[in-house]
């Protein structure tokens, strides 16, 4: 067998259609012993805007393999040395996801077959044209690309949740260590002062309170990811729903001499939804325009409406968030320093977020830092089916 030289990589003209990840060039390598037809390969694939590097034999091709990292091999199967179809299963031990397409002679269909059941992705017959190769390796970066996005996706989905599991645990650690400091020191006192075990018994309940607090949160965040809180898309009338709300925290608004306004229409406002699911998004942030206000504000809560849809606004006069945090706000856990003051898990926003993308709405938010925030959730509006069939047919 001759010894030829590995080609030098062509250069790639830029193409995107000529990309397995985004941005940079996919890299092919050619494995066959016909220098013929190892040419008209890399000539074809270089002019399509690939990086192409050929090599005449599979251990050639192999040695190559690592420091190269391409994105796709395309293989003769008949070759001398090791075979083709060895060539594919050293291929995929190397690089699992390697898409791999084999060349084959009139006479190697069933090898063809074989091939395919041992992996690779797809099949070129000798002659080919310009066209046909460049089709085949075309769909075979697509799957590549479709394979590594849906990796990718994957991987974020274990981190997030690791980082989840983590950040639980930390949470509810924290009340936990002073929970047991309190009880310890306690014990350790023979006759504690009334007044002092009074005040750390009320400590300890109240981080009892936090952990409950963290507890119920992430429960509400679980099922509304599980699809059990948001059980349908119902007729619900939203007046109702932001008035009993209102009612419920009336307290503690008066407590800080804050005032409830609450401009829904008389008539009522009726959107596509779950009674459950509106409570506790709403909940959450007519709370939190309670919570992050300032003594003698307001919150008030509006709709606008089309037919289409309700966008419902929860304004308030409070602290503001910062624009650099406004991304950050819907994401687990997330809580501003200034806001550390006030009891809070930094799960609502999360929950109702998720809570309007389950009934195919949507949450943003507007601020100015000391003047107060705006949250808008936009709804889908509820039809009578007469009305629906009305606008179907206009
Ligand atoms: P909880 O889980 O009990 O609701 P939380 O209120 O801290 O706790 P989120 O409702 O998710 O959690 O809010 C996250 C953070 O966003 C808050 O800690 C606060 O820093 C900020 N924030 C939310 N709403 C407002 C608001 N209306 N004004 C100013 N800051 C806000
Ligand atoms: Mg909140």
């Amino acid at each position: 067998m001759s010894q030829v030289a590995p080609s030098a990589p062509v250069p790639a003209p830029a193409n995107p259609d000529a990309t397995a990840v985004p941005g940079a060039p996919a890299t092919i390598i050619v494995i066959d012993d016909d220098r013929a037809m190892r040419l008209s390969c890399e000539k074809i694939l270089a002019k399509s805007g690939f990086r192409v590097q050929s090599f005449e034999s599979g251990s050639a091709g192999l040695e190559a393999v690592s420091g190269l990292k391409p994105d796709m091999a395309v293989v003769d199967l008949k070759m001398p040395g090791i075979s083709g179809m060895e060539v594919i299963a050293r291929l995929h031990e190397i690089d699992p996801q390697i898409v791999i397409v084999v060349i084959t002679g009139y006479a190697t269909i069933d090898t063809a077959v074989e091939a395919m059941k041992s992996g690779a992705y797809d099949f070129v017959p000798k002659p080919f044209s310009p066209d046909e190769l460049r089709l085949i390796v075309k769909r075979g970066l697509e799957h590549r690309r479709l394979v590594l996005e849906s990796q990718q996706a994957e991987m974020e989905r274990e981190l997030l949740r690791r980082r989840f599991v983590t950040f639980v645990s930390h949470q509810l650690q924290t009340p936990l260590v002073a929970i047991h400091q309190y009880l310890d020191v306690l014990r350790r006192l023979d006759n504690p002062d009334p007044a002092k075990l009074h005040e750390w018994l009320d400590r300890c309940l109240t981080r009892t309170d936090e952990i409950q607090a963290i507890i119920k949160d992430w429960l509400t965040l679980a099922k509304v990811e599980g699809g059990q809180l948001v059980h349908q898309r119902a007729k619900v009338d939203l007046t109702r729903t932001i008035a009993e709300i209102l009612k419920t925290y009336e307290v503690l608004a008066a407590a800080e001499r804050i005032t409830l306004e609450n401009r829904m229409p008389e008539e009522g406002c009726p959107v596509v939804g779950d009674q459950n699911g509106l409570s506790v998004l709403f909940d959450n942030l007519v709370v939190n325009a309670i919570k992050y206000n300032r003594p003698g504000g307001k919150v008030a809560v509006s709709v606008e409406r089309t037919p289409a849809e309700a966008v419902v606004s929860v304004a308030d006069t409070g602290i503001g968030i910062p624009e650099k945090y406004r991304k950050l706000l819907f994401g687990e856990f997330f809580r501003i320093q200034d806001a550390k003051k006030t009891p809070g898990t930094g799960l609502g926003l999360a929950i109702a977020k998720r809570v309007a993308s389950e009934m195919g709405g949507s949450i943003s938010v507007d601020s100015e830092v000391d003047v107060g925030s705006t949250f808008r959730v936009r709804l889908l509006a509820w039809r009578e089916p007469d009305e629906a069939q009305e606008t179907g047919r206009a």
